[in-house]
């Protein structure tokens, strides 16, 4: 008989809702990390560093808004360990937390490095450099991601940092270039700029998030550019180094020289495997550096799971902890429908930008005609009142004017602001919904009221109707 039903290896949000959901349904488990804390990158190195280091840029930001009113000034040399001084905190009663849950559902944890010896055997080394030999019936692997490492950018951690190692940085240095346009580098560029660094955002693409609507990404980069960020699209990295004294040279293929104290390097994450040899499970990464899965979060080794990070997009700890949830009932076979195709996306940039179901480009493609109602949080009276009026909110809504297909949001709560998009878009609810509710007032949520009107008014226009 084997020692565990099930072996979920990795204590991210994926692995724990893994873990936790396979032993409510009775079954024998075991969590496998290799951390001495749980959680994952996750709680250690992504969503809740960066964010707790966005709230404390989002009161040095206000804080200098008001500088006159308050005399204010930020230190010279702020450690970084101010800027994110409940974080300690936040890490261990989170720790806390998932122990307690874990122990209180009888899973038992494993402190140590999983690796496969087969589809059924995992051999766990201890910190001791002690082995065991577990045998399972099944196995979820949510072993996460580590950030890409391109050949032109040498990360000593010291200079040139990258998303794991970022808030390493012992000061917060005079300037920072970030090389990479997508979620993570767009937070920390904006989030770094609000704190008053100098950031020179540099991508090969145009614009930013470009899986975003352009309303979206314009208003990031107007309001990064409006806090003094530099946004460099269309430009290609050759190559970076630290000039051994100073500073971080970043050299573009166009012959230009960028100097900053400090650069992140955010170019994406690959699947984090290389401990696990997953040849000897008989499986491996696809083209894409993931493990494949189908629509069950089934490998192509029967037996064997995967969620997470570590088989891809959209890598987010939202979808990550559904996926494990999800991946621990199809192997233990209680039933679930397959993983909802409308996931929101949330990006904690200063602005925040969130976004759910389509796009307007998309929309655009699928149904031809479309009609697009946006509320400017200049015109919401709670945008005026909390100084918030840098924002928009914006509907896609059916050629009739009727179905809504998508909302996108850029501006303060915009990831809050998300839910009430969805919620209606889950319910195939009417664009009228949002007229015909009431909504309190003053909120920045009364904005889905003015652009719902915004759609409303152009459905009349187009088909005389009301
Ligand atoms: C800077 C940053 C900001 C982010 N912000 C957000 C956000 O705001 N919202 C959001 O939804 N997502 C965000 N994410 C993404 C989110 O952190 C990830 O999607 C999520 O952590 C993935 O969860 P996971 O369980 O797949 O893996 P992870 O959280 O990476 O956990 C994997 C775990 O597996 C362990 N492990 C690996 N190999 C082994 C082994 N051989 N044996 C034992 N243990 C092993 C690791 O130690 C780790 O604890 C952010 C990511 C970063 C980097």
């Amino acid at each position: 008989m084997s020692d565990f039903d099930i072996i979920v290896i990795g204590s991210g949000p994926a692995g724990q809702k893994a873990a936790v959901q396979a032993s409510k349904a009775g079954k024998r488990v075991a969590l496998v990390e290799r951390d001495a804390l749980l959680g994952g990158a996750c709680v250690h190195r992504g969503t809740i560093p960066s964010k707790t280091l966005r709230e404390n840029a989002l009161r040095v930001n206000n804080m200098r808004k008001n500088a006159a009113l308050f005399r204010f000034k930020l230190s010279e040399d702020l450690e970084m360990a101010t800027l994110i001084d409940r974080l300690d905190d936040v890490m261990k009663s989170h720790d806390e937390y998932m122990r307690r849950q874990i122990d209180r559902n009888a899973i038992k944890r494993i402190h140590g490095r999983a690796r496969f010896l087969s589809p059924n055997e995992v051999e766990v080394t201890s910190v001791r450099g002690e082995k065991q030999v577990l045998a399972t019936d099944y196995v979820v692997i949510a072993t996460g991601s580590f950030p890409r490492k391109p050949d032109h950018a040498p990360i000593d951690h010291e200079n040139i940092f990258d998303s794991d190692s970022v808030l390493s940085m012992l000061y917060l240095p005079k300037s920072l270039a970030v090389l990479g346009g997508g979620v993570i580098a767009s937070e920390y560029a904006s989030i770094f700029q609000a704190l008053g660094v100098r950031v020179i955002m540099i991508d090969r693409y145009p614009r930013p998030l470009g899986f975003l609507d352009k309303d979206l990404t314009d208003n990031f980069v107007n309001s990064f550019q409006d806090m003094g960020g530099v946004w460099m699209g269309d430009s290609v990295v050759k190559r970076v180094y630290f000039d051994g004294v100073n500073d971080v040279i970043t050299e573009l293929e166009d012959g230009r020289t960028i100097i900053t104290q400090k650069l992140l390097c955010a170019a994406g994450r690959v699947a984090n495997v290389k401990d696990l040899d997953i040849v000897n499970a008989g499986l491996e990464l696809d083209e894409r550096g993931v493990i494949p899965v189908d629509d069950q979060l089934r490998t192509r080794v029967p037996n064997i799971f995967a969620a997470g990070d570590v088989i891809g997009p959209p890598s987010l700890a939202s979808a990550s902890m559904e996926q494990g949830r999800r991946a621990a009932c199809n192997a233990i076979g209680l039933e679930v429908g397959s993983m909802p195709e409308m996931i929101p996306v949330g990006i904690y940039g200063v602005p925040e930008l969130s976004s759910v179901g389509m796009s307007e480009q998309e929309a655009r493609k699928a149904h031809g005609k479309i009609i697009v109602g946006r509320a400017p949080f200049a015109e919401i009276a709670r945008g005026h009142i909390s100084g918030n009026q840098d924002g928009m909110l914006k509907l896609v809504c059916d050629g009739e004017g009727r179905r809504l297909l998508g909302v996108q949001i850029v501006g303060e709560e915009a990831t809050e602001l998300i839910h009430i998009g969805q919620m209606a878009l889950l319910s195939k609810s009417d664009v009228d919904i949002f007229v015909e509710s009431i909504f309190n007032f003053p909120t920045l949520a009364e904005a889905y009221r003015v652009a719902a009107l915004a759609v409303i008014g152009q459905r009349a226009r187009r088909n005389s109707v009301y």
